[in-house]
């Protein structure tokens, strides 16, 4: 079963990177608001580079002057279905089996859009109309958080 992850990076705005193991590496989406269990919400997804499967578990903190420097923690992960679509296709519905993030979601890109992509929540059992989004780095994490350079990105 493949595995999706949701890093909470706080970078020089405080983003989420939500993350698909596909094709043998991570495709990856930065997602200013972070996904929504509301399916009202719809989420800008600006899909950036790949990134090697090892990224799926970095938490750390990105040294500066290195690229999206600042604390990168996981806020969720889990399996994953491809229900149905493809990432090519630019259409994808997917069952996520996370802690937070559970049921299905569709994932598109918008339509004459190359990098911007919508991440929302289908109306199942598992949809919350109430959704706030919660973030999970404490100061106390931080001080756990060592300084390291992440896996580099696919090529
Ligand atoms: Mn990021």
């Amino acid at each position: 079963m493949p595995r999706f992850v949701v890093h909470e990076h706080h970078a020089t705005h405080l983003h989420f990177d939500f993350r698909l193991e596909m094709e043998g590496v991570l495709k990856s989406w930065a997602v200013p608001k972070g996904p929504s269990m509301n399916p009202k919400d719809k989420r800008l997804a600006i899909m950036v580079d790949d990134h090697a499967l090892e990224y799926g578990s970095y938490e750390g903190r990105i040294p500066e002057g290195s690229y999206g420097a600042g604390a990168v923690v996981i806020w969720d992960k889990g399996d994953y279905e491809l229900l149905r679509g493809n990432v090519r296709e630019g259409r994808m519905e997917l069952l996520l089996k996370g802690k937070k993030l559970k049921g299905t979601f569709a994932l598109a890109r918008m339509s004459g859009k190359e990098k911007e992509w919508l991440l929302i929540k289908k109306r199942d059992e598992f949809a919350e109309d109430g959704f706030q989004m919660k973030t999970v780095l404490t100061p106390s994490l931080l001080k756990k958080l060592t300084t390291k350079v992440p896996p580099c990105e696919a090529s």
